[in-house]
């Protein structure tokens, strides 16, 4: 505060200006990208920074605090029936009383003042609409005021009631309520992605962030997504006077709900029950980050209101992460499967939150600039609640004299070639498409389970092969002979056999398969398959140009560019063509001609609504894709069908507004087993 009190206009105006542009980066980082590089409690500091210099200008100058805002592309949106907040933060006891202050100035003193603590789940906040007691719809918080439909993911929730329990429900609800991932699923996939040689997920909630949003529902349900359901966001007619209430109607309705939460008459109470639930939170199943106090009473909830971004009658208590210092020995550069460039601090192990930390990253040269991290600094690493740890900063006090500051290497330090910076991009890239960890991690994405799902192909075969010289690109893997793979270490005549033939199994794999395995940057398997499916052959997205691409749903500029930038290449063309002659599918499978006539769902939009009883909607959807079908998430005169189970309720209406065709589930069923007796229906196994 003295040194903000010691700033000229000019100084804080500068700051200030500093600041909001390195949040608003942050923001983008966390909310949209789901990939943020510094930790929440980072990320509060720089905003109180802002605050505190902010207060100390004329009244008026400081910007309205706004909700971040997770509303992206590719997701219809749709207006909350009472707008999301996000919560405002403490670290300290001695904060948490002012807020009882503050809510005494506004509601008035009061001797007995009734809490409710909950756990704070660090996940993606979602609201539910149930109407009549049937699942309607849920959204993400979005701006607060409107936020994506994410429907189709959320019905890959295992534990998502798509009826409540009990009779007399409201006419209308909306409940607020936390999507995650649990931290054994966590690991699943990480561990799952470590074999691969994949790229690690940084921690639950970014992971659940990326998959609620995942435009391919059975992408999604591939990863086991929770949810936990603790607020009444709107409710009419207007029923409950109390969040304990509010919290047993829950518990009647049998949804998912928190297992503990704490009634205090006290803010003392409350305190201590923050205390208690920092204890047990060690063994929930999934990350908590936090507690959440919030005044019992909804008329005085309502008294209190709300700011711009939060209500005035909950505060959230953020526990702080565990940090801790060491030394940083040495900074690495580890090379990407696209050359991308990755820093790595090599730290002076030590114990943090239950593990021994010898490495965490430093995401990119910009992130070393910006936080001036030197080779033989002493640092301060965190990891809350991330299986990667960070370095948050450097003790600049224990600094020692003869620090320089770390130059980035100009070559790539597996093959030497010069480093190139990325266009628009803060990454460094080694252009060398032969240096050879980005050949290794090339064959081995290709070969992975989410792309040509080669079996028997792992790491450390990959790095033989491609160390002895017997793989330099993809194509090898095709010219490969029993031979070749017997002197293999830990490699027999039968591991042999296995590898050759599932090398050549993969040759009938599906066309988005192949694509995803090409690597091309920035186009995963979700991309890949829309791909496929609207332009139905290799040859067809090899000639593809930018306005085709970009006309693909999914498909942005950035995707559309990356596409064109590898397909020019003269190599790219030389590795598809031998692809091509070693007998690899290049031609989609809802392309290849059927007998008899088309699909009824072929180039027709459906829109799924309601409850379906023998899929889920993300699964049914699937199924009219691969015939040839459309699945869009709003009624309009361009849907073809719109398939109504119980509880539908305005699409329904405004389909028979519109005099568009009606299906029943059993109708759905009967068409796609229609379809399937002649050609292709998918089978269970291969939709998942
Ligand atoms: P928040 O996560 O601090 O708190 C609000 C959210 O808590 C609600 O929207 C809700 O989803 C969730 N929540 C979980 N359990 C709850 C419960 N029992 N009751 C009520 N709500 C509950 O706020 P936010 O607006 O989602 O995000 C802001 C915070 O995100 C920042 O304070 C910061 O910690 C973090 N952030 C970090 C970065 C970064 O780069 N690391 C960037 C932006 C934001």
């Amino acid at each position: 505060m003295i040194r903000i009190n010691k700033m000229s206009d000019e100084q804080a105006e500068q700051e200030i200006e500093e600041l909001r542009q390195e949040i608003a980066r942050h923001d983008e980082l966390y909310y949209r990208q789901a990939e943020p590089v510094i930790s929440d409690q980072e990320y509060d500091k720089l905003k109180r920074r802002l605050e505190n210099i902010e207060a100390c200008l004329p009244e008026g100058s400081a910007k309205q605090p706004t909700i971040g805002d997770d509303r992206q592309e590719g997701f219809v949106t749709h207006t909350h029936l009472e707008p999301m907040y996000s919560l405002d933060n403490t670290y300290n006891e001695e904060e948490l009383m002012a807020f009882e202050t503050r809510l005494n100035n506004i509601i008035g003193e009061s001797d007995v003042r009734h809490y409710v603590v909950e756990p704070k789940i660090d996940g993606v906040a979602a609201s539910l609409t149930y109407e009549h007691g049937n699942f309607v719809r849920a959204t993400t918080r979005g701006n607060g005021t409107e936020g994506d439909d994410i429907t189709r993911n959320a019905l890959t929730i295992e534990g998502l009631p798509q009826k409540l329990a009990g009779s007399n429900h409201p006419e209308t609800l909306e409940i607020r309520g936390e999507i995650f991932i649990g931290n054994q699923e966590f690991h699943r996939i990480n561990q799952a992605r470590e074999a691969e040689g994949i790229q690690l997920y940084a921690n639950p909630r970014n992971l659940a962030a990326g998959t609620v949003k995942l435009l391919d529902p059975v992408e999604t349900a591939q990863r086991k997504l929770e949810i936990i359901l603790y607020g009444l966001g709107y409710c009419h007619p207007d029923v409950f006077t109390k969040q304990s209430e509010f919290h047993d109607a829950l518990s009647e309705w049998k949804v998912p709900t928190l297992d503990r939460l704490w009634n205090c008459d006290s803010l003392k109470k409350a305190w201590a029950a923050i205390e208690e639930l920092d204890q047990i939170r060690k063994t929930y199943p999934y990350e908590t980050d936090g507690a959440v106090i919030k005044l019992d009473s909804l008329a005085s909830q309502q008294k209190a209101g709300f700011t711009a971004k939060a209500p005035r009658w909950a505060i959230a208590y953020k526990f702080a992460a565990e940090q801790k210092e060491t030394l940083l020995r040495d900074i690495t550069l580890q090379v990407g499967r696209t050359g991308i460039i990755a820093p790595v601090a090599e730290l002076e192990p030590v114990q943090l939150a239950g593990t021994t930390v010898s490495r965490a990253t430093l995401h990119n040269q910009d992130e070393i600039r910006r936080k001036d991290i030197r080779i033989g600094d002493q640092v301060i690493v965190e990891k809350a609640g991330e299986i990667i740890p960070q370095v948050v900063r450097v003790v600049l006090e224990k600094r020692p004299t003869s620090s320089l500051p770390y130059e980035f290497p100009s070559e790539c330090p597996a093959c030497g070639s010069k480093l190139e910076k990325l266009k628009g991009e803060v990454s460094i890239c080694c252009p060398n498409s032969a240096c050879p960890p980005q050949v290794r991690r090339r064959i081995q994405h290709f070969g992975a389970k989410a792309a040509m799902d080669i079996d028997h192909l792992g790491p450390s075969i990959v790095d033989q092969l491609v160390g002895l010289g017997r793989v330099q690109d993809i194509t090898d893997l095709y010219k490969l002979t029993k031979s070749d793979l017997t002197d293999l270490e830990k490699f027999g005549d039968k591991s042999a056999e296995n590898l050759i033939k599932a090398i050549d199994a993969s040759k009938s794999q599906e066309l988005w398969r192949l694509l995803h395995g090409l690597g091309i940057q920035h186009v995963g398997a979700g991309v890949s398959k829309q791909i496929a499916r609207h332009l139905g052959s290799l040859e067809a997205i090899q000639k593809a140009d930018l306005a085709a691409l970009t006309s693909i749903n999914e498909v942005g500029e950035i995707v559309a560019q990356s596409l064109r930038n590898f397909f020019e290449q003269d190599s790219s063309g030389k590795i598809i063509e031998q692809l091509v002659s070693a007998g690899l599918n290049t031609l989609d499978s809802s392309q290849v001609k059927l007998d008899g006539p088309p699909s009824i769902f072929f180039g027709k939009t459906f829109v799924l609504t309601g409850a379906l009883e023998k899929y889920s909607r993300g699964q049914a959807g699937e199924m009219i894709e691969k015939l040839g079908g459309k699945v869009a998430s709003s009624v309009s005169n361009k849907t073809d069908y719109v398939v109504a189970g119980p509880g539908a309720g305005s699409k329904l209406m405004k389909a028979k507004d519109l005099g568009i065709e009606i299906w029943e589930e059993n109708q759905l069923i009967a068409n796609l087993n229609t379809k399937s007796e002649k050609s292709t229906k998918p089978t269970q196994a291969e939709l998942f």
